[in-house]
């Protein structure tokens, strides 16, 4: 029934700054998806440089590099079912103003430039960008949280029902 996967998601230098870390955070869990690695810290510009390279040339690219430089972020792993399609779902499209009403980008943003969070947009992207901010033994899965073990038990027990 899961298909696991793993994704990048950081609280970007804007939303750090507006007190948005654990509001973020919450919408995640509360979903059900394990945060399997969590850490604030400043990004240098190879990882900048490395992170934003699909967009290196773009008009955008080098404003974009030096605003995930002016502050720290939360860089963090989030593990789920779906959790690359899920994650971005939750976090609403890159324009606030196009995002839907209850995700983070609508709630909390205002420009497509300080739109609060990033979230890996493919299988390829995530393990990229987790290999940027994250050594493979600061990952800890092998675990599941309350969202998986409810799910496994109501199968079970259709199992016994059945
Ligand atoms: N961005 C921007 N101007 C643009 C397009 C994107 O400043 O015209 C920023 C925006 O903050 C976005 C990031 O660049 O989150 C990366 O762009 P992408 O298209 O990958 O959007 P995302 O995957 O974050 O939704
Ligand atoms: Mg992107």
């Amino acid at each position: 029934m899961f298909n696991l996967e793993r994704t990048f998601v950081a609280v970007k230098p804007d939303g750090v700054k507006r007190g948005l870390t654990g509001e973020v955070i919450r919408r995640f869990e509360e979903k059900g998806y394990k945060v399997i690695a969590l850490k604030m810290l400043n990004v240098s510009k190879e990882q900048a440089q490395a992170h934003y390279a699909e967009h290196a040339g773009k008009p955008f690219y080098e404003r974009l590099v030096k605003y995930i430089q002016s502050g720290p972020i939360a860089a963090m792993v989030l593990e789920g079912h779906h959790a690359i399609a899920g994650a971005r779902h939750l976090m609403g499209k890159t324009d606030p103003i196009e995002a839907e009403v209850g995700t983070i980008r609508a709630d909390f943003g205002l420009v497509k430039e300080y739109n609060i969070v990033h979230g890996s947009d493919s299988a390829e992207s995530a393990q990229r960008e987790i290999d940027i901010y994250f050594k493979p033994e600061e990952l800890c899965g092998g675990w599941n949280n309350m969202a998986e073990l409810v799910i496994e038990r109501l199968q079970e027990n259709e199992q016994l029902k059945g």
